[in-house]
């Protein structure tokens, strides 16, 4: 049988949260008791909200819950580089991979010109999407003729890449936690999958870092539940099995409704990050359970399984 392999990918956004924790736990014990690896992959492609020393704290955080990665940035592995800014080279491949085939354009609209379209639906009470409907008023290789395609890309107009989502399909998926369920594929939009930065979005780099690292099983947060579909599809369109997914149920605010933030722990005394951090640009510190004077074993606790037991199944095989 195949080797159970599980992914932890935060994006260095800012500090762990505890949600963040559960989720890594949860990976890690599924992980561990099919006797399988557990990866920390650092999704930090996007640069525009990288945030300094975010990216030490996750490793910092997960050492204290007793999470200790198989492998990872600092632990190394198969599979390195773990941090997804050192992998562009496999990215730019794949771009070109899937530029041939039927499931990806190149789009040259500017931000003006989409903000444009976008107001011009909402004085009509409507919301833009970039789809199967306005592909092609919109300047694309989709709409415009090959030769200012080419025109275009000699005058180096700058370009993203879009998914181009089938028209019309009804996917049926399966999820390990929610079960059975569909979605139309009109219901869905033209994702961006490479910035005009050449930089691949989170949504192409993810599946395409998954494949290469043989990830048999995506656990993770149940707010990426609606991108599962264009997962699916994008691992149709490269040609390769799509691992099965499991989408955990999110950490709530005490009144049930959204997500627990930084807020909520402020409003009823308790911190919402297993460290304190300190912002490097604002300077705001977040209160930590650690500086705060729990034990880490009190709040792994909390969060699900103390670190002594978190722990002790590292080298379970
Ligand atoms: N980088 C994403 C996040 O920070 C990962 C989502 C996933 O696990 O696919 O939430």
């Amino acid at each position: 049988m195949e080797k159970v392999r599980v992914r932890f990918a935060p994006s260095p956004t800012g500090p762990l949260h505890l949600g963040g924790v559960r989720t890594a736990l949860y990976d890690y014990l599924f992980a561990k008791n099919k006797g399988g690896d557990f990866v920390l992959r650092i999704e930090d492609t996007d640069t525009a909200r990288y945030v300094d020393g975010a990216e030490e704290y996750i490793m910092e955080a997960l050492q204290w819950c007793g999470i200790i990665p198989d492998e990872s940035p600092k632990h190394g592995g198969p599979y390195a580089p773990y941090r997804q800014s050192e992998r562009r080279d496999i990215y730019d491949a794949y771009t070109g991979q899937i530029l041939k085939t039927d499931y990806a354009y190149l789009a040259f609209d500017t931000p003006e010109e989409l903000d444009a379209v976008r107001k011009e639906f909402e004085e009509r009470g409507d919301v833009f999407a970039y789809n199967f409907a306005t592909r092609q008023r919109l300047r694309n290789s989709e709409s415009l003729p090959d030769e200012e395609v080419r025109s275009l890309l000699d005058a180096k107009t700058p370009y993203v890449v879009r998914f181009k989502m089938p028209f019309d399909r009804t996917m049926h998926l399966t999820d390990i936690i929610r079960g059975n369920f569909s979605v139309n594929t009109n219901t869905l939009d033209d994702k961006v999958l490479v910035k005009n930065d050449g930089m691949p979005t989170y949504h192409f780099a993810n599946i395409i870092d998954d494949h290469e690292m043989k990830i048999t099983h995506v656990i993770r947060g149940e707010e990426w539940l609606p991108s599962m579909a264009l997962h699916v599809l994008l691992y149709e369109a490269m040609g390769w099995e799509a691992p099965q997914f499991a989408h955990l149920s999110l950490i709530l605010k005490p009144e049930g409704k959204g997500k627990l933030s930084k807020r909520d722990g402020d409003k009823f005394g308790f911190p919402v990050f297993p460290l304190q951090f300190k912002d490097p640009e604002t300077g705001n510190v977040s209160a930590g359970y650690r500086e705060d004077g729990y034990l880490p074993d009190a709040f792994m606790n909390m969060v699900g399984m103390p670190p002594t037991i978190v722990r002790s199944f590292r080298w379970m095989k």
